[in-house]
């Protein structure tokens, strides 16, 4: 009875992000399978091309497990009753922000006041 209730629009955003979850795992083991069928065929003509497609194929897969990590990060920040919510003023973090960031946790205003302390101290 202690554990903190989840709201609806929270669950929707949670239920979301385990869908989004899902398929990245697909994309990326996917991806996996394709570099392993990829190293059978080794035809030098195509060496170039291979290489030009295999480091395309590596920085989408970055930044597919960087979504992935974000989504995950998001899940447990929703676990802990964390996600959406600001640290520094405590308000809601914008939905748009959310969808590009699940696992934000600064509102545009709080993180540019942030970033710009940050390049203060370099
Ligand atoms: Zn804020």
């Amino acid at each position: 009875m202690s554990e903190h209730k989840i709201s609806p629009s929270l669950e929707m955003a949670r239920e979301k992000l385990v869908a989004r979850k899902i398929e990245l795992e697909e994309s990326l083991a996917q991806s996996a399978q394709e570099k392993f069928s990829d190293d059978q065929v080794q035809d030098p003509g195509d060496q170039a091309l291979t290489s030009t497609m295999e480091s395309l194929r590596t920085s989408l897969q970055d930044s597919q497990l960087e979504d992935y990590n974000r989504v995950v990060q998001a899940l447990e920040m929703i676990e802990q009753g964390t996600y959406g919510i600001c640290v520094d003023c405590n308000k809601p973090i914008a939905e748009r922000r959310l969808i590009s960031f699940p696992n934000a946790t600064r509102c545009i205003a709080c993180q540019e006041r942030f970033e710009e302390n940050n390049v203060d101290q370099i």
